[in-house]
């Protein structure tokens, strides 16, 4: 077993193809996957969310930009893209408090992601009243509640 990454790149990343239900939304991410976060605040508990969380450069759209369909609330300070076609949505898009642009991958969506291999990190956003939508960094790992 690796040990936890401290910095954004390690030895152990390894690059996961993702896409949503019908193809059209197609990505890859670089990272080295040791947890998942699974928040309980409204929107991750109804779209099924386990996120992994990379910055920018760790993330790359392959196909799909077009079919791609915004959605925000609140203080519509993130992004949660759906597809247009299946509506699956694969991952959302923010800036975290450092103002760097943060992709929280589904991993419900990649390819051969064995979720039975990492720890799932349970974040009460609900109860905490920081749910994504107020500040993306709340559901990041480093600030989880432990
Ligand atoms: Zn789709």
């Amino acid at each position: 077993m690796a040990s936890l990454a401290t910095s954004d790149f390690s030895m152990c990343d390894k690059t996961y193809v993702g896409h949503c239900h019908c193809g059209a939304i197609q990505y890859e991410v670089t990272t080295d996957i040791q947890s998942v976060v699974e928040c309980n605040c409204l929107i991750c508990k109804a779209a099924g969310w386990q996120l992994s969380f990379v910055p920018a450069q760790q993330f790359e759209l392959k196909a799909g930009e077009d079919s791609l369909v915004d959605y925000q609330f609140g203080k519509n300070h993130l992004h949660h893209p759906f597809c247009s076609q299946c509506r699956v949505r694969a991952f959302r898009r923010g800036e975290n408090e450092d103002g760097q642009t943060m992709y929280a991958v589904n991993t419900r969506c990649r390819d051969g992601f064995d979720r039975s291999e990492v720890e799932i990190n349970q974040f009460d956003g609900a109860n905490l009243q920081v749910h994504c939508a107020q500040d993306f960094s709340n559901c990041s790992p480093t600030r989880r509640k432990t």
